[in-house]
């Protein structure tokens, strides 16, 4: 079998007015849909954040795939690695580690992963050694929130909403109202972890929004907080003492492998990042200082689906748990994590997912359904999922008339609250 194309497409999808470290989110979403197709006529799918970097290295990652073999994938790895490796990386897609190759490598192993599966006729999982589960929970990721439906209606409401999707256009702002918000997507999905999305306002107030929330749903529902390295070490070990008897695992409140290695001296509670070691170059200065307990793997910036498989096997190896961040997404992303949470023996925590703040889809049959917050995967060829070539065509042009073509946090921040500076929100 041999590649013939790579079909690259930036989508805008809608996203709701979600508050974070870095600022806020945009009314869309940016998201690259690629395709790998082959001469057998089989074609894979991979879907990966967008901007203008990753859609011109995507571009550029075409001449290097085609006319190999999907099933050569440590080939193309190599290939793609040579091909990227005087390319300066400024994609701005959050903390992940600034390296093209891994990034556009990290999209081109799902596709492939989907194209051999689709021609051997096995579910992606069975490609990584089959499941070792048959369900993979997923953990309710809540935000403080300003009203707004995101979208064509920004900060206005969609008037055919319904159900979860109306309720999630209203203000979480307070921690009665982020306990609220917690109750209706655990309702609608079954959730049974709950991770608030942190670094927003004043710690003492997000402190008060976890303990409301393991009040509110009892100790038998864990709870993390990730404040996205806003907070100082010596705020992160105050509330790490304070919150100790709530907290699951303790997300990235302090940056640097060194301030979290500290950190773990002070305070007993697990910590988790996805910040301060998100590459295996990172992983022997992170066992050396003891930099964390768990880390948050992503197939999108570890280097896909295999090279996530491969960190949960470091991850036991040095005494890590492992678990799974997650950027704002459609379906096919939560496929490819849903495989590896069903196939990777080191997971053992709910993973994180944006997916129910988005109403959007590009594969056929519409939204993936939780049940009771967990994913099975079935045992349709690939990744399980095929494309909805009207609703692609649609977010394309979202994406082309939305103005957008970066995610940019801050400037979105700054015209709520003007000067706004991430570098300025440390606590
Ligand atoms: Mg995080």
């Amino acid at each position: 079998m041999k590649i013939t194309d790579l079909i690259v497409t930036p989508i805008a999808f809608d996203d709701p007015p979600l508050l974070n470290a870095a600022g806020l989110h945009a009314p869309y979403a940016l998201r690259i849909i690629i395709e790998v197709k082959t001469d057998e006529n089989i074609s894979g799918v991979g879907e990966i954040a967008g901007g203008s970097a990753a859609l011109k290295s995507l571009q550029q990652a075409r001449e290097f795939l085609i006319g190999m073999d999907p099933f050569e994938r440590n080939k193309i790895k190599i290939a793609i690695e040579k091909g990227f490796e005087n390319v300066q990386d400024t994609m701005n897609v959050g903390y992940a580690p600034k390296n093209v190759a891994k990034r556009i490598y990290s999209a081109l192993n799902i596709a492939l992963l989907d194209v051999c599966g689709k021609a051997v006729g096995k579910p992606v999982c069975d490609l990584l050694g089959g499941r070792v589960r048959d369900r993979i929970d997923f953990s309710a990721y809540l935000f403080y929130k300003y009203e707004g439906a995101g979208g064509k209606f920004d900060r206005g409401h969609d008037p055919d909403a319904t159900g979860w999707h109306k309720f999630k256009e209203n203000q979480f702002l307070t921690p009665d109202e982020v306990v609220e918000e917690a109750k209706a997507m655990c309702k609608e999905f079954g959730f049974k972890s709950l991770k608030l999305k942190g670094g927003v306002f004043e710690p003492e107030v997000e402190s008060n929004t976890v303990i409301a929330l393991s009040k509110a749903f009892g100790k038998g529902t864990p709870v993390r907080i990730d404040p996205n390295a806003c907070w100082t070490l010596e705020t992160s070990i105050k509330y790490g003492k304070i919150l100790a008897p709530y907290l699951e695992y303790y997300e990235d409140p302090c940056k640097t492998q060194e301030a979290m290695a500290e950190l773990g001296k002070a305070v007993s509670i697990p910590r988790a990042t996805n910040m301060c070691t998100t590459s295996f170059e990172e992983i022997p200065s992170a066992i050396k200082l003891g930099s964390e307990d768990i880390i948050l793997a992503d197939p999108h910036y570890w280097g896909g689906i295999e090279a996530t498989m491969q960190l949960g096997k470091i991850c036991s190896v040095f005494g890590r748990g492992l678990s799974m961040h997650s950027n704002s997404h459609l379906g096919i992303s939560l496929m490819a994590m849903a495989h590896v949470g069903v196939a990777c023996p080191e997971i053992s925590f709910a993973m994180d997912t944006h997916y129910p703040w988005q109403k959007d889809e590009i594969i056929k049959g519409g939204r993936i359904k939780f049940d009771d917050g967990a994913l099975s995967v079935s045992n349709e060829p690939g990744l399980g999922v095929e494309l909805d070539y009207e609703q692609l065509e649609r977010l394309h042009q979202n994406y082309l008339a939305c103005g957008y073509t970066e995610r940019n946090d801050e400037a979105e921040m700054q015209k709520v609250i003007p000067g706004w500076t991430r570098k300025n929100h440390i606590f």
